[in-house]
C-alpha cells in the first residue's frame, strides 16, 4: 500500500500521521501517533483510523536522546509492525521566511535556506529541520517536502507585511508573517464544499486552541492575520501573552533585570491564561474552576478575540462569515457564544440549539453573518501538499518503479 508519512516535530515530541493513497490520489488516514517525553520519559503511542490503540510502549531515555532518535524508532515500528514504507514524508516547517509562500520538496540547499530562518523562529524551527536532516542523511532517495505555517500569508498586501520600522529591518526579514497557514488554508479550501454560501466571500476564521489566532480570509486567499513576526502577537494563548506593548519588555529587562532568554520564557511560557489565571493554560480547566482569576482569563480571552476580530472585519472592509475551528473553536459551545455575543454589532446572531450540538452552521436562519464550526486538519492539508509535489516530479507509475528497484 502507498503511504504517506506527516511529521511535526517539536522540542521534546514527534507527532506523526500515516495516510494511505488510493490510484485516484485520495488519501484516508491510517494511523496517528506520537513519541513524546524525550529526554524524560519518552513514550510512543499510536491509534489506527478507528481510534485503536496500536501501540504504548515506554522506552528507556537514554535509548531517545533526541526528537531524530524518535521519528527513527517511530519510522522502525511503521515498517516492522505494519509493513509502512512511505512513498514521501511531509513536514510541518512553521518558517517558510519571505521567499518561500508554498510547500517545497526538500534538499541540502534547501535546509540551508531554512537554517538560516532559526533565528526568526528560535523555539520551533531548529526542532522541524533535526529529522528532516537525519532522514535526508540516512534515505537520500526519500521525497522530503517543508510544508510551511507562514506560506498561506505570503501574498498580504505590503501595507499587511510591514511593521512601521525602518526598511532595512523589513528588507532582512522582520516582517508580519503570520502562523496556523496550514490550518487557515484547509479551513479555505474546505468551505466552497461545506459552507458554499461563504465560500469565497469575506471570512474571519478563529483558530482557537493552545496557540490561537485569526486570520482574514478572502477569496480563498489571506488577507491579515492576529500574527505577525512571530506566533507571539495577536490572541492571548494558554501560556503565550498576544499582543503586548513593546513598552512591557523594555520595563522587564530594565526594571526588573530581566535577560533576554528570562523575558523570552517569560512571553512563550508564563503568561496568557495561564500567566492571568494563575491556575491553567488549559481552557476547560479555567471554565471549571471556582477561582475568580479563572474566570477573568476567559473574560480577557474573549473579549480580545472579539476585538480583533473588528480588526480584521475592518481589513476585510466588511463581513460575510465567521468561522470557528480547533480545540476550544471546534469544543466549546460557552465561548463560542460568548464571542458571538459581543460580535452582535456586527450581525453576528447564533442559534443556541445548533451551537450546543456542535453543528456545521450553529447561527441563526436570519443572522445576517452565517456562523460554522470547521474542524481543521493540518496534517491532510500537509499529506496532500506532499503528494501533489511528488506527483508534479513523478508520475504514480514511475514511482512504484523506483520503490521495486
Ligand atoms: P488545541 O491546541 O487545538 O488542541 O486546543 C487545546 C485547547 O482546547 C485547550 O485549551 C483545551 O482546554 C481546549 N478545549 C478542548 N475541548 C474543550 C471544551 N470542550 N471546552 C472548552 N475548551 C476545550
Amino acid at each position: 500500500m502507498d503511504t504517506i508519512l506527516v511529521v511535526n516535530g517539536g522540542s521534546s515530541s514527534v507527532k506523526f500521521q500515516v495516510f494511505a493513497v488510493d490510484d485516484n490520489g485520495r488519501l484516508r488516514r491510517q494511523i496517528k501517533g506520537q513519541m513524546d517525553g524525550i529526554g524524560s520519559r519518552p513514550r510512543l503511542r499510536a491509534t489506527g483510523a478507528a481510534g485503536e490503540a496500536l501501540a504504548d510502549r515506554c522506552y528507556p531515555i537514554e535509548a531517545v536522546p533526541d526528537v531524530p532518535t524518535a521519528l527513527m524508532l517511530a519510522s522502525t515500528w511503521l515498517r516492522d509492525e505494519h509493513q509502512l514504507r512511505p512513498l514521501a514524508v511531509g513536514h510541518r516547517v512553521v518558517h517558510g521566511g519571505p521567499d518561500y509562500d508554498r510547500p517545497v520538496l526538500i534538499d541540502h540547499g534547501v535546509i540551508a535556506r531554512l537554517e538560516r530562518l532559526t533565528a526568526l523562529a528560535p523555539l520551533h524551527q531548529p526542532h522541524n529541520l533535526a529529522p528532516i536532516r537525519t532522514l535526508l542523511a540516512k534515505f537520500p532517495a526519500l521525497p522530503q517536502v517543508a510544508c510551511f505555517d507562514t506560506a498561506f500569508h505570503r501574498d498580504h498586501d505590503e501595507v499587511a507585511d510591514h511593521y512601521a520600522i525602518p526598511r532595512r529591518l523589513h528588507e532582512e526579514g522582520v516582517r508580519r508573517y503570520g502562523f496556523h497557514g496550514l490550518s487557515y488554508e484547509y479551513i479555505a479550501k474546505a468551505l466552497p464544499d461545506v459552507a458554499p454560501e461563504i465560500g469565497r466571500a469575506r471570512v474571519i476564521v478563529a483558530h482557537l486552541g493552545s496557540g490561537a489566532s485569526m486570520c482574514a480570509i478572502h477569496g480563498g486567499r489571506s488577507v491579515e492575520s492576529t500574527m505577525g513576526f512571530t506566533a507571539l502577537d495577536g490572541l492571548p494563548m494558554g501560556t503565550r501573552t498576544g499582543q503586548i506593548d513593546p513598552g512591557v519588555i523594555l520595563y522587564l529587562m530594565t526594571a526588573k533585570g530581566m535577560s533576554t532568554a528570562e523575558v523570552q520564557d517569560f512571553l512563550y511560557r508564563d503568561c496568557g491564561l495561564k500567566g492571568l489565571s494563575g491556575v491553567s493554560n488549559d481552557m476547560r480547566e479555567l471554565q471549571n474552576s471556582s477561582d475568580p482569576h479563572a474566570a477573568f482569563a476567559v473574560d480577557y480571552f474573549v473579549y480580545r478575540v472579539a476585538l480583533q476580530a473588528g480588526m480584521l472585519a475592518a481589513a476585510l472592509q466588511g463581513l460575510d462569515g465567521l468561522v470557528f475551528t480547533a480545540g476550544i473553536g471546534e469544543n466549546s459551545v460557552g465561548i463560542r457564544a460568548r464571542i458571538a455575543e459581543r460580535l452582535k454589532w456586527l450581525g453576528v446572531s447564533l442559534d443556541p440549539v445548533e451551537n450546543a450540538r456542535h453543528s456545521l452552521r450553529i447561527s441563526r436562519g436570519d443572522s445576517q453573518i452565517p456562523v460554522y464550526i470547521v474542524p481543521t486538519d493540518e496534517e491532510l492539508m500537509i499529506a496532500q501538499h506532499t503528494l501533489s509535489l511528488l506527483w508534479n516530479r513523478h508520475s504514480p507509475a514511475s514511482l512504484k518503479r523506483e520503490r521495486a528497484s
